[in-house]
């Protein structure tokens, strides 16, 4: 699974906005935007003028950042997007919010998305009965996403459990906290979305 490994406070000075990559740190005063809201690097807090390219680059990498995906898979992620039917940009955000670590750390079973990679990989959670250890399967309606009986009395789970409590789950999957399971009602549309992201720049920069 490849993916990020560098600074991820880093992503988020240069994207100039909180991307909620760390969990509990990005709801604190520790929080690196609270404590230097300029980008990193020798010439971070430099005016730079930004051009057309520019601007549709950083949407595309506020995008990938949010939801952990690395180049290559974010063009395929776009190329199923252009294939079906209806808005592009929003066909691209549906799919990186069916990303089952994305669906984990929206139900709440996890801090944040790379936080619900990790225990998606070691195999803390069920798709319609069966362990999944891959972060990028893809939901579809209808699937029941659990967390495995055996990981249900982990002090992690049980911790992130009690820290989560009061997140709101989005419309598109109805959860039943005593059962600590979910189903996929429907699929998520862009007003599901709560991101910043300007996914028709997304579109401008790939159709070059
Ligand atoms: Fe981003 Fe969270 Fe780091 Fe703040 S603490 S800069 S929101 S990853």
């Amino acid at each position: 699974m490849a993916r990020y490994t560098g600074a991820v406070c880093k992503l988020c000075r240069r994207e100039g906005q909180k991307l909620f990559l760390k969990g509990e740190r990005c709801y604190s005063e520790k929080c690196s935007i609270v404590r230097r809201a300029y980008a990193p690097g020798q010439h971070g807090q430099a005016r730079k003028k930004v051009s057309e390219f520019g601007i549709q680059l950083r949407a595309k990498q506020k995008a990938k950042r949010y939801y952990g995906v690395l180049e290559s898979q974010f063009a395929k992620y776009f190329d199923m997007a252009e294939r079906k039917a209806g808005v592009t940009g929003e066909n691209l955000l549906s799919t990186l919010e069916l990303r089952l670590d994305n669906g984990i750390y929206r139900l709440g079973f996890a801090n944040s998305r790379a936080e619900a990679r990790q225990l998606v990989v070691h195999r803390h959670f069920t798709v319609n009965g069966v362990r999944v250890n891959i972060p990028s399967f893809l939901l579809k309606v209808g699937d029941v996403i659990s967390i495995h009986e055996k990981s249900r009395e982990s002090p992690k789970i049980k911790s992130i459990l009690e820290i989560t409590e009061s997140r709101t789950v989005p419309t598109w999957m109805e959860i039943d906290r005593t059962k600590l399971e979910a189903t996929v009602s429907r699929i998520p549309n862009r007003d599901d979305i709560d991101l910043e992201i300007e996914e028709h720049l997304i579109v401008e920069l790939y159709s070059k």
